[in-house]
């Protein structure tokens, strides 16, 4: 049975590039009739905020993203300690002591030389006496796994064959001086214990999947399938990443976007597949497939969700906004009539409350000079309201007799000095719902 994952350190809010590996491991649990586990990566005690925990999965129930089981990494870290005591018995693990100061310059001497910035393993040579003075002289040190020089190859979902020299990448660091475990050796042993099939995320992670393998060979485990869909940039191809702060889901849910809007595009964006709006997970599920998603970077422009938003919006039956409607104040019996009138006019829901105003408190007309004396004979033949479904078609009707006019240069003066517009609903409905009619004086 497929078991996906989605893993967010709960550090901040979920942004549009998350979503993307929450969805995509979603979808495929999902497809298969697999299960998916929302596994929180909170090893870190002081970035790790239980605010963040809780927005991440309001974030994820808004979009319908549901899981079938939570999983904290602070929960397990007796596992953690087991696996690397494992790793020590099988001589995979070795402590090292230098400082970050002294790395860098490690680092530096190497790229000056024109080689790869690799850990040169000074520490897997030092005596047992040396390793006794450095804990002495600086406490613990880190622990490093010692990768076995080969490559590292597997088949990846979107990918395709990729391979990595084990010997270009330094051996990771998995515990830290203070003791606190790192994501790279928590993961592999959720993703052994956890049953993890399938494992889709950032293509950032390339590096991190080629040593996790050998981690995972190394206790025991079965590596599951991988795959790396790519980054997204901005329209223009700019990085990204600056910009994640203000592309929270939460953001764009507070800005009026609707959560099918959102889902649609992230499914498919960067495949080869069209982007439709879809109403439901089942049918977005249905057509998803990672063979069509490319490896080059995704370009995602938030201004796209705005149109799918409408199109939404405009499909809505009444009964899914009449508490929306209600709460903006519109009377119960004008309230679907409301409804039918604006949703073609919205791009989001929170344009809604514009439109009650002008009903309620009637708009400022919009009269040209040359209609003014059109506008006036106008309205001293509109009849005190309230006004029904045949009141524009009679109302123009006598207009029209009265002052010669026609077409659109009957109907739009008037449409632009009832509603200060020159779009808009149909006027026959607009008349029934508009409590004021300010030309009218
Ligand atoms: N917590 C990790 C992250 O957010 C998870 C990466 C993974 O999917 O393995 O980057």
């Amino acid at each position: 049975m497929t078991v996906t994952r989605f893993a967010p350190s709960p550090t901040g809010y979920i942004h549009v590039g998350n979503l993307r590996t929450a969805l995509f491991n979603h979808l495929i649990a999902r497809k298969t009739g697999g299960t998916f586990v929302l596994r929180i990566d909170d090893t870190d005690p002081e970035r790790s905020k239980e605010e963040y925990v809780d927005a991440i999965k309001q974030d994820l129930e808004w979009l319908g993203i549901t899981w079938d089981k939570v999983e904290r990494q602070s929960a397990r870290l007796d596992r953690y300690e087991q696996a690397a005591q494992q790793l020590r018995e099988l001589g995979r693990f070795y402590e090292a002591w230098e400082t970050p100061t002294e790395l860098d310059l490690k680092r530096k001497k190497l790229l000056n030389m024109g080689k790869p910035p690799v850990y040169d393993r000074a520490a897997l040579a030092l005596s047992d006496d040396e390793k006794t003075a450095l804990r002495a002289e600086r406490g613990d040190g880190v622990w490093r796994f010692k990768l076995d020089h080969e490559r590292i190859a597997w088949t990846d979902g979107i990918l395709g064959d990729v391979s990595i020299d084990a010997s270009s990448v330094s051996d990771p660091v998995l515990i830290r001086a203070d003791g606190q475990f790192l994501y790279t050796l928590a993961s592999v042993c959720d993703d052994i214990d956890m049953g993890i099939t399938h494992v889709v995320r950032g293509n950032d992670h390339v590096t991190n999947t080629a040593t996790q393998i050998q981690m995972i060979k190394a206790l025991g485990g079965t590596p599951p399938e991988f795959a790396h869909h790519s980054l997204l940039t901005g329209p223009q191809g700019e990085a990204l990443s600056k910009r994640l702060g203000t592309l929270a889901l939460r953001d764009l849910r507070e800005a009026g976007v609707e959560p099918e809007a959102l889902i649609s595009l992230m499914a498919r964006l960067g495949s080869s597949q069209p982007v439709e709006l879809r109403m439901t997970m089942e049918e977005i599920a249905e057509g998803f497939d990672l063979n069509t998603f490319g490896s080059a970077p995704t370009k995602f422009d938030e201004q796209d969700l705005y149109p799918l938003t409408a199109k939404k919006l405009h499909e809505l039956p009444f009964d899914q906004v009449a508490d929306q409607v209600a709460a903006l104040g519109v009377p119960a019996d004008k309230a679907e009539l409301f409804w039918k009138i604006t949703r073609e006019n919205i791009t989001t829901r929170k344009d809604l409350a514009g439109w009650w105003d002008l009903f309620r408190d009637g708009a400022d007309p919009l009269v040209a000079e040359e209609d003014k004396e059109f506008i006036e004979q106008a309205m001293n033949l509109l009849p005190d309201g309230p006004y029904d479904a045949e009141t524009w078609g009679t109302w123009t009707k006598a207009v029209k007799e009265a002052t010669g006019r026609k077409g659109k240069g009957l109907f739009m003066p008037l449409r632009k000095a009832v509603t200060g517009q020159e779009r808009g609903p149909d006027m026959s409905d607009v008349m029934q719902i508009l409590q004021v009619i300010r030309a009218k004086g």
